[in-house]
């Protein structure tokens, strides 16, 4: 099924300069890039796109870090994105993220595991309306589609 997601890269992935390396992967693998803006985060929008985390211990310190520099913000298409870009992203302890993965291989703890993916396609359909505008995504398609579907 086609589908949306969105993806972040943190402020530690932005300092440590892997935007480029990020938006590769997803553009190599043959899925669309909707909607892409480099922002702050607002400590408003953070509380609201980490509303399910409110009660974790570690809430305070996660609100803190998302919103201590620029953030890279994404939508991506594609059949079964949301689900694909997970394993692409890797599990939440890079330490237990295969290599191969972005956290498995750029990323050594918890605390900063430099990019966020929606894990849900509900999740998915809030996080790219909390984050953008409709006006700011584009529905092209792209030259190579017949070579990867
Ligand atoms: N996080 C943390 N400590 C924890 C668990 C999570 O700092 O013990 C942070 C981490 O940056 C993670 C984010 O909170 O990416 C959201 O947690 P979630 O369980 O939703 O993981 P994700 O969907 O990002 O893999």
């Amino acid at each position: 099924m086609m589908e949306k997601t969105f993806i972040m890269v943190k402020p530690d992935g932005v300092q440590r300069g892997l935007i480029g390396e990020i938006v590769s992967r997803f553009e190599k693998k043959g899925f669309v890039l909707a909607g892409a803006k480099l922002m702050q985060i607002s400590t408003e929008l953070a509380e609201e796109h980490y509303g399910e985390h409110k009660e974790r211990p570690f809430f305070g310190e996660l609100v803190d870090f998302i919103t201590s520099g620029p953030v890279f913000a994404m939508v991506w298409e594609g059949e079964d994105v949301v689900k694909t870009s997970r394993h692409m992203i890797g599990a939440t302890n890079p330490q237990e993220a295969n290599p191969g993965s972005i956290r498995g291989d750029y990323a050594v703890t918890v605390g900063k595991n430099i990019i966020h993916g929606s894990d849900s396609l509900e999740s998915a359909e809030r996080e790219i309306n909390l984050f953008f505008n409709g006006n700011e995504l584009v529905d092209y398609t792209r030259q190579d589609k017949t070579w990867i579907y």
